[in-house]
């Protein structure tokens, strides 16, 4: 049983996929989809010793080693062309652990078509390392879960130069057409904070100006966004 936040990851993930789940600690992501025979293959790659072997003891409990390998590598090292993998998972690091793995192993990338990656911050920063990539954005989605907010991007190579304005980068180009519940409750929450910071900069005995100003931007930015 996944949770919410990995449901969702593993929603975008193409039927008949051959997958790579980059970090993937339990491999419960990959487990999950050979078990409702959504994927044909897949690589659970892992750095660390631990989530590693967590991963193969959950794959062969489960009896998934004819579909799933687990390997311990760094980042898409864990894949090669043998493989055919053409999607790929990313999920639950930061935004720009996530962007030092698609950069180092951006040879690894060539015969992939969907980037599945989910952020627990950083997501301004891996927008534009998409675009800077020639990654088109094809969609997103952001939840809640036990009191955190996780957003989900998919992206997918583009033979066309690809544009997005800083809003689209800051919020998400899909995620600002839909402006859902969670959206609207995530930004009110940032703005929120934005303003706590602004005032305890205001008390210090010589206030940040230029951080001030900045945060002062990004409020009226998000205040624009929610009306
Ligand atoms: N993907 C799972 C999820 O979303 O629930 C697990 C997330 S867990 C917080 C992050 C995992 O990424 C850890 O198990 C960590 O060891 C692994 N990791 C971090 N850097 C990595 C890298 N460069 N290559 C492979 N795995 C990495």
């Amino acid at each position: 049983h996944l949770s919410k936040r990995l449901a969702t990851v593993a929603s975008f993930v193409p039927v008949g996929a051959r997958l790579a789940d980059i970090g993937s600690d339990h491999a419960y992501l990959p487990a999950a989809l050979a078990i409702q025979n959504k994927i044909v293959y897949a690589v659970a790659g892992e750095v660390a010793r631990g989530p590693f072997e967590n991963a193969l003891h959950e794959i062969k409990s489960q009896k998934l080693d004819h579909i799933i390998n687990v390997r311990q590598a760094d980042g898409l090292s864990a894949i090669t062309s043998n493989d055919f993998i053409d999607a790929v998972t990313i999920a639950g690091m930061g935004g720009t652990l996530i962007t030092k793995i698609l950069s180092e192993g951006i040879k690894n990338l060539s015969g992939v078509k969907s980037l599945i990656l989910q952020p627990n911050v950083g997501e301004f920063g891996l927008r534009q390392w998409l675009m800077n990539h020639q990654f088109r954005i094809t969609n997103e989605s952001i939840l809640s879960e036990d009191g955190h907010t996780y957003e989900i991007i998919v992206a997918q190579p583009s033979n066309k130069v690809v544009n997005y304005s800083e809003s689209q980068l800051y919020f998400g180009p899909w995620l600002l057409q839909q402006k859902n519940e969670v959206f609207k409750a995530k930004w009110r929450e940032e703005a929120e904070h934005l303003r706590d910071s602004i005032e305890h900069m205001k008390i210090a005995s010589n206030p940040p100006r230029t951080k001030i100003t900045q945060f002062e931007q990004q409020i009226r930015q998000i205040q624009r966004v929610l009306e």
